[in-house]
């Protein structure tokens, strides 16, 4: 279904009388927003369903309405007619113990108390008064309204514009937020069209204004509408605008607004402007202003296959990735030589770029040798060059290095494996400006800024006698760490972004994402290569995955490569489980095995015994190995070994 697809919803007073209807108003006293307008029901699985069920619509036409659970038991879901399972949504979401970090896809969250949220809204009014505090709290609700939609364009990406938009209403219920319910709503992306008429219940804002200074006149809901506009304008690429009409805080028994494009209002660019907010406010993930065309992905700024013109790769938002960043930006107008420490793959040639390019420098050459790459017999005559005849085979003169860079930035990368001779030299090219071509006899001025780096410990290497000391205080008037990916767990999920992006483009592949197994299994891997071992797992992956498919975990890793989780998920339930996956979708993924074993009347036992041989050969007879593949202890497998041998003697 392509992206022009109309969602086009009768308004609900002229819905079928055979279904269950929604008044064409909210009626104080009716049932518009009586409970279980949206309501979770068990499904067939076992799995909580949010039952919005949404009719197979004519041609042009589609139906959002309340499902109750009789017409859940008459109207089995299918595949056109049903609301999506919120089950794509709920197995984004992970809980890392070890961190302390919670994770709704690549963005972090907090849960935070509703009553801090409470306070929070009322010491605002406090201090800012109404007008203030009502633009800043539309302002934090269109902010997370945005993200929430480009999550949704991508979670869904092969399904109807219907279920793709449906993520906002079922996200809101699953964070805890608010009740959407079924309303008119009238989609139209191609065509740019937009109107919207929903009700909703349980907001906070309207419990929190009640309870503080009870009912008012005005609508209250100010983060819920903020939300919607953020939402859908994200979602439309065109600026729609939601208002609260008529609020729960005003004595009407649920909230209602009402959303359409900013030309379709009177007077609402100054409304508009105060949901956008300051334009440096969000740091590098500033919502966006949705100008971009209809349809298209959001602008996430990546930069072209072999574009070496833009900083590649210089992605992160953790404390470490920021902090060396500062630290940088301090040494970037200065001529400072700048010593980069950290592990191999950590991205150091990246920040040199990046140093570089934020320097006066920045149009002039920027030269990366690594040291370690070039034999211990060529390294001088590659960094300062050589002059015709110096030596046999000399047959013409060349610059070396230093005066390639000339002007701009050289970098040095491991340092440490220069040789004693090419330490001299470069002390005194550091020092006195110059350098001397192998073979010349006469000294030429360089204008270098030296950024060095290494992933060894330059200080005991100066101890024992293999690294000058007078070049190591040269070199190291600025050291800046680069923490290794492990200690910035925070920019995996961007960097999977990014290098995903990347290779998709660089090998004309459309994998569309990463199923939320190999979001798990890459959040927990531990990176002894660092960003570059990711880059090179997501590479592969782009390659190996199904085109328009996903990258799962064995695109990315060997069984024997994944570590034990530390990782907590939803299970069907809504409870927290421990790293494998929620029984429900195992089952799923095996359901025709299941069902071969049934039809061919397979006994328990029998399957019971192929398990457990199976598990004993993978583990090359290791019994305490096997049980842990099976979820058991050593002695509950042994005993049942020692009975299966007891009852089939060989
Ligand atoms: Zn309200």
């Amino acid at each position: 279904m392509g992206p022009d697809r109309l969602i086009r919803a009768p308004h609900p007073g002229t819905a079928h009388p055979a279904r269950h209807a929604v008044p064409a108003a909210p009626d104080p006293e009716g049932p518009s927003c009586a409970a279980g307008a949206v309501s979770e029901n068990t499904g067939r699985n076992g799995v909580r369903e949010m039952a919005y069920q949404h009719q197979s619509p004519p041609p042009g036409e589609g139906t959002w309405r309340p499902a109750t659970n009789r017409a859940q038991e008459t109207t089995p879901p299918d595949d056109e007619g049903s609301v999506p399972n919120i089950a794509d949504l709920t197995e984004r979401l992970r809980f890392s113990l070890r961190d302390g970090h919670i994770w709704f896809d690549t963005q972090r969250v907090a849960l935070i108390h509703v009553s801090t949220l409470a306070w929070l809204r009322r010491e605002l009014i406090h201090k800012l008064g109404v007008p203030e505090a009502k633009v800043l709290m539309a302002r934090m609700g269109y902010a997370s309204g945005c993200r929430d939609a480009i999550l949704a364009r991508k979670l869904r990406p092969h399904r109807s514009i219907e279920d793709a938009l449906l993520v906002g209403p079922q996200l809101r219920a699953l964070q805890g937020i608010i009740s959407v319910q079924p309303g008119k709503l009238d989609a139209d992306i191609a065509g740019g069209h937009f109107s919207g008429d929903l009700t909703f219940t349980g907001s906070f804002e309207a419990d929190a204004q009640i309870a503080h200074a009870g009912l008012t006149g005005e609508p209250t809901c100010w983060m819920q509408a903020g939300y919607a506009s953020g939402y859908v304008s994200t979602f439309m690429g065109r600026r729609v605008l939601f208002k609260e009409i008529e609020c729960h805080a005003t004595g009407s028994q649920c909230c209602r607004m009402i959303g359409k494009p900013i030309e379709d209002w009177e007077v609402v660019e100054e409304e508009w402007k105060d949901l956008q907010g300051d334009a440096a406010a969000g740091g590098g993930s500033r919502p966006h202003e949705p100008q971009q065309a209809p349809g298209a992905a959001p602008d996430t700024r990546l930069p072209e296959c072999g574009d070496r013109n833009f900083i590649e790769g210089v992605v992160g938002v953790s404390s470490g990735f920021v902090a060396a960043c500062r630290m940088l930006q301090k040494a970037a107008g200065t001529n400072a030589t700048v010593l980069l420490l950290g592990e191999t793959g950590v991205g150091k040639e990246m920040f040199a770029r990046m140093l570089h390019g934020m320097s006066r420098r920045a149009d002039k050459p920027f030269v990366a040798v690594n040291c370690a790459a070039i034999p211990e017999t060529l390294i001088e005559a590659e960094l300062f060059g050589v002059e015709k005849g110096a030596y046999t085979g000399a047959t013409q003169s060349r610059a070396g290095r230093f005066e390639r860079a000339d002007g701009g930035t050289l970098f040095l990368d491991e340092i440490g494996t220069l040789t004693m001779a090419a330490q001299i030299k470069l002390l005194r090219a550091i020092q006195a400006r110059e350098i001397e071509r192998i073979g010349d006899t006469g000294t030429r001025h360089v204008d270098v800024r030296i950024v060095a780096a290494t992933n060894v410990d330059l200080k005991s290497e100066a101890k024992a006698g293999t690294f000058r000391e007078d070049l190591l205080y040269r070199i190291n008037v600025f050291p800046v760490r680069v923490p290794p990916l492990r200690e910035r767990r925070d920019d995996i999920p961007l960097l999977m972004e990014h290098f995903l992006q990347r290779y998709a483009r660089c090998h004309e592949r459309s994998v569309s994402g990463f199923t939320a197994r190999a979001v798990d299994a890459l959040y927990e891997y531990e990176y002894p290569g660092n960003i570059r071992e990711l880059e090179n797992l997501v590479e592969r992956a782009v390659i190996l995955a199904d085109d328009a498919g996903l990258i799962d975990i064995n695109h990315l890793f060997a069984p024997e490569d994944l570590q034990s989780s530390m990782v907590f998920k939803l299970d069907a339930k809504g409870g927290l489980q421990q790293g494998a996956d929620d029984p429900a979708h195992t089952a799923a993924r095996f359901t025709d095995v299941f069902d071969a074993m049934v039809a061919d009347g397979l006994s328990l036992e029998a399957i019971e015994c192929e398990l457990m041989r199976r598990a004993v050969d993978r583990s090359n007879g290791k019994v305490a190995r096997a049980a842990r593949l099976l979820g058991m202890t050593r002695p509950q497998l042994a005993y049942r070994l020692k009975k299966l041998d007891g009852d089939h003697p060989e």
